[in-house]
């Protein structure tokens, strides 16, 4: 595939920057890639492990002749960032970013951007519950959605061109506004990964009753929402901060549904229990179908497998 940016800066270099550098690299899609992360640590390991091209020991200085910078730290981390690059960025070039919450991106990254360079704001629905410049791989985003959600008057031309990266990246593309992301995103990622927290703490405070048996017994139900609720605490600190309407919105209808589980129970009502399971059973096979999970037992992982 052909290059499509000349020298592209990735801002932070986590799960989904390190992602990035090999799905490009594999495909040949950037000329140049700088990073940049905050600790002399991050950056010393990215450069052992020959992440980018070149290791900047600035974000200006890394965002600085790039014809496309993506923002690929903590969503509440991003203003702070785009306040120090913007002094230093290109006429005609491209800012996105990979944050899960979209409005207050935009709000607050977009005041930064000066005229003159486009904003392009993207999600890749994609991830593992693991951090840092070592667990990302080229094929994180094959066959998952990036969702771009251009900013007001952003150009058709800039929006094309990085959908073409995250297509050469292996993404399918969607379009969609900030305030539909956000409230998609609360039923399908947001909300879920607090009630897996949710479940985890339960269980944690429970152990102290029973010894130790939750880690012991530990079933498939519950090992899935450990896997969850290992997620980057200031990540997910950060999703909740900046998308709190559209949570409390869901958590709020998810209470309701508690209740009439709840009550189902009590009253012994085996037919609500019955057809509430069966509609979404249905609903993880429409998932397979739509090629966004696989029917293998365990949901395709070995004991072994590690992304
Ligand atoms: P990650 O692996 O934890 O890496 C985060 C990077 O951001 C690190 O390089 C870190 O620097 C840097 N950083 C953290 N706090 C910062 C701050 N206050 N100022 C400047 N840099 C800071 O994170 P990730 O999973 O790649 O997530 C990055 C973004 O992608 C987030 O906005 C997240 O919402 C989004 N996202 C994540 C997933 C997922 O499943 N993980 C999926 C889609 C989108 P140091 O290493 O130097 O500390």
């Amino acid at each position: 595939m052909a290059q499509i940016y000349n020298r592209v800066a990735l801002i932070g270099l986590g799960l989904i920057a390190s992602s990035m550098c090999h799905a490009m690299r594999r495909k040949g899609l950037a000329g140049e890639i700088v990073g940049y992360a905050r600790s002399a640590e991050t950056r010393e390991i990215a450069r052992e492990i020959g992440l980018c091209d070149t290791i900047s020991e600035s974000a200006s200085e890394a965002a600085k002749d790039a014809d496309l910078v993506v923002l690929c730290v903590p969503v509440g981390a991003m203003a702070a960032v785009a306040a120090e690059i913007g002094p230093v960025l290109k006429p005609g070039a491209t800012v996105s970013d990979v944050g899960s919450v979209k409005r207050t991106v935009i709000e607050s990254v977009g005041p930064h951007i000066p005229e003159g360079v486009h904003f392009v704001p993207a999600h890749p629905l994609a991830g593992t519950e693991h951090s840092g410049p070592r667990s990302g791989f080229a094929e994180l985003f094959d066959g998952r959605y990036t969702i771009l959600v251009p900013a007001e008057g952003s150009e058709t031309a800039a929006i094309d061109r990085l959908a073409d990266l995250w297509r050469g990246m292996g993404a399918l593309i969607e379009q969609m506004d900030a305030e539909h992301h956000d409230l998609v995103l609360a039923v399908t990622s947001h909300t879920p990964h607090l009630i897996a927290y949710t479940m985890v703490g339960v269980a944690d405070d429970l152990r102290r009753v029973t010894d130790s048996e939750v880690i012991k017994y530990s079933a498939a139900g519950f090992r899935d929402f450990t896997r969850i609720a290992a997620s980057d605490p200031v990540m997910w600190r950060d999703v909740f901060l900046n998308n709190k309407e559209a949570t409390l919105e869901i958590l709020g209808r998810f209470t309701e549904e508690l209740f009439a589980l709840q009550r189902a129970i009590r009253q012994g009502d085996g037919d609500h229990l019955h057809d509430y399971f069966t509609r979404t059973r249905s609903i993880r096979r429409g998932i397979i179908e739509a090629g966004q999970d696989t029917d293998a037992p365990d949901f395709g992982r070995t004991k072994a497998s590690k992304p």
